[in-house]
C-alpha cells in the first residue's frame, strides 16, 4: 500500500464533494449545462481558490485554473477533462481528470518545485453526448469549431429545450457560439494531457493500474442499415427462391467476423458491434420468410487502413450477397470519424516517468471517444493516461481505487518536468 499524500487526499475529498453535489441515485447525475455539472465545478473552483490558483472562466463556461511557470510567455501545458457525466453514471469519468490536475498541482506546491511553463488545469463542458447530439460539444466550442446554429439547433435530451436556453440559465452567452468565437488557440498550447479512467475491462484483467493510450479509435458508424429480401411462405417456398433478409444479415455477420480475426491475427487494432438487428415485429412472423432486416454497424480502429479495408469488404459483401441470395443491402449513411493518434514524444515521456517511479502500465487504444481527440485532430501534441476502473463506465458500477489514481498522479509527477520543459 502507498502512502498517502497531499495530493491523493484532496482528490479523495473532491470525489467525495462532487459524490455528495449530484448524487442521484443509483449513481450520480451531471447534465451538461445544468445543476450537477454547475455543482462540480463550483466545488473544483473552490479547490483551485484555496491553492491560490489563477482562475478564470471563458464565456461558454469553461473552467481554467493556472499554476504560473517561470516564464509566463510560454505556452502553456494543459491538463483536464469534462465535468459532466450520463444520468445515474459514475462518480470518475471525467472528473478525475480535472481532479488529477489538481492533485498534481497540490504535490508540485507542496514538493517546493516550480515548472517552466504555465499549467492550466482545465474543467470542459459538455462532453457526454448523451444530453445533446452533438460530437465533444464543449471542448470544439471553446477551439470555434461548433455550426453557428449549435445554440439554437442543438435541443437538450430531458429537457426538449435548447443548448442556447440551457447556457442562459447557467451565466453563459450562447452568442460566442453563433459569432464563432474561441477562448482557446491551437498554437498558444504546448501540449494537452487528459487523464481519464478506462471504460472497458482491460486494466482489471491485466492486474495494471495505469495505461498509456497510443491513440483514439476512429470509427465508421452507420445507423440505418436494411437488408430487403422478400417476404414469403415458411413452408412453401423452396431454399433456391427463397430472398431470405435475415441469412443475408447473419452471412454478413459472419464476413465481418472472419474481417477481425484476420486482423487480430496480423495484430491490427479493430472492434466491430451490431448494435442492432431486427426484423419489423408488425410485419414478421414465425411462418414468413423474413423480407426486410434493419441493422447498424459500428466499426472502430486505431488504424485508418483497417478502417477503409472495412468498408471495401462492406461493398463487396453487398454485391456478393446481392448475387447470391436475392437480397440487396442498403448501408444508409455513414458517420466517419479520423483516428487521433497520440503524441509519439509525450508518450514516451509518460513512459519513462512511469519506469521511474517503478509503476507497471501498459499501452492501449482508447475506444471510447474523448475530448482530446478534438486536441489532437487539430495538432495539438497530445496524450491521455487512464486509469484501472471496475464495474465499466457509463453506470453507478464504476468504481476506481485511490491506490490506481494514486498510482497515476505518480506518473504524471515523474513526467511533469519534462512536459513542461
Ligand atoms: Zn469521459
Amino acid at each position: 500500500m502507498r502512502m498517502r499524500d497531499v495530493g491523493s487526499d484532496l482528490a479523495d475529498t473532491l470525489f467525495s464533494s462532487l459524490r455528495e453535489a449530484s448524487l442521484d441515485p443509483p449513481g450520480v447525475t451531471r447534465a451538461s449545462y445544468g445543476a450537477g455539472e454547475r455543482a462540480a465545478h463550483a466545488i473544483l473552483c473552490a479547490a483551485a481558490q484555496r491553492l491560490n490558483l489563477e482562475i478564470s472562466v471563458d464565456p461558454i463556461g469553461t473552467l481554467f485554473m493556472t499554476l504560473p511557470g517561470a516564464d509566463r510567455g510560454a505556452p502553456p501545458v494543459l491538463i483536464g477533462s469534462h465535468l459532466d457525466a450520463v444520468p445515474h453514471g459514475g462518480n470518475f469519468d471525467g472528473a478525475a481528470g480535472v481532479v488529477m490536475g489538481l492533485a498534481l498541482i497540490a504535490r508540485l506546491l507542496a514538493e517546493g518545485r516550480r515548472l517552466r511553463r504555465d499549467l492550466v488545469i482545465i474543467g470542459i463542458r459538455a462532453e457526454e453526448m448523451i444530453w445533446f447530439p452533438m460530437l465533444y460539444l464543449g471542448s470544439r466550442a471553446a477551439f470555434g469549431l461548433l455550426p453557428k446554429d449549435a445554440p439554437d439547433r442543438l435541443l437538450r435530451s430531458d429537457s426538449g429545450r435548447s443548448l442556447a436556453c440551457h447556457m442562459a440559465e447557467q451565466g453563459f452567452d450562447p452568442d460566442f457560439i453563433r459569432a464563432g468565437r474561441r477562448s482557446l488557440t491551437p498554437d498558444q498550447i504546448h501540449c494537452f494531457i487528459e487523464p481519464h479512467i478506462e471504460q472497458g475491462p482491460v486494466l482489471v484483467a491485466q492486474h495494471i493500474p495505469v495505461a498509456v493510450v497510443t491513440g483514439i479509435r476512429g470509427s465508421i458508424r452507420y445507423r440505418a442499415c436494411q437488408a430487403t429480401g422478400e417476404w414469403g411462405h415458411a413452408g412453401a417456398v423452396p431454399r433456391r427462391s427463397r430472398r431470405d433478409a435475415v441469412l443475408a444479415v447473419a452471412a454478413l455477420a459472419h464476413a465481418l467476423e472472419d474481417f477481425w480475426d484476420c486482423c487480430e491475427a496480423a495484430g491490427r487494432d479493430l472492434v466491430l458491434t451490431m448494435g442492432e438487428c431486427f426484423t419489423d415485429p408488425l410485419l414478421q412472423g414465425i411462418t414468413k420468410i423474413p423480407g426486410a432486416v434493419r441493422f447498424s454497424l459500428d466499426i472502430r480502429s486505431e488504424d485508418p487502413a483497417v478502417l477503409a479495408e472495412a468498408e471495401t469488404l462492406l461493398g463487396y459483401q453487398a454485391r456478393l450477397i446481392a448475387a447470391a441470395r436475392g437480397v440487396q443491402i442498403d448501408y444508409g449513411p455513414v458517420l466517419p470519424v479520423s483516428p487521433a493518434p497520440m503524441d509519439g514524444r509525450l508518450r514516451a515521456t509518460l513512459r519513462k516517468g512511469a519506469a521511474k517511479v517503478g509503476i507497471a502500465f501498459q499501452e492501449m487504444a482508447s475506444g471510447a471517444g474523448h475530448d482530446a481527440l478534438t486536441f489532437a485532430g487539430l495538432g495539438i501534441p497530445t496524450a491521455m493516461l487512464f486509469i484501472r476502473n471496475t464495474g465499466g463506465s457509463h453506470n453507478p458500477a464504476e468504481a476506481m481505487a485511490m491506490e490506481d489514481f494514486t498510482a497515476a498522479l505518480e506518473v504524471l509527477l515523474a513526467a511533469i518536468e519534462e512536459i513542461a520543459a
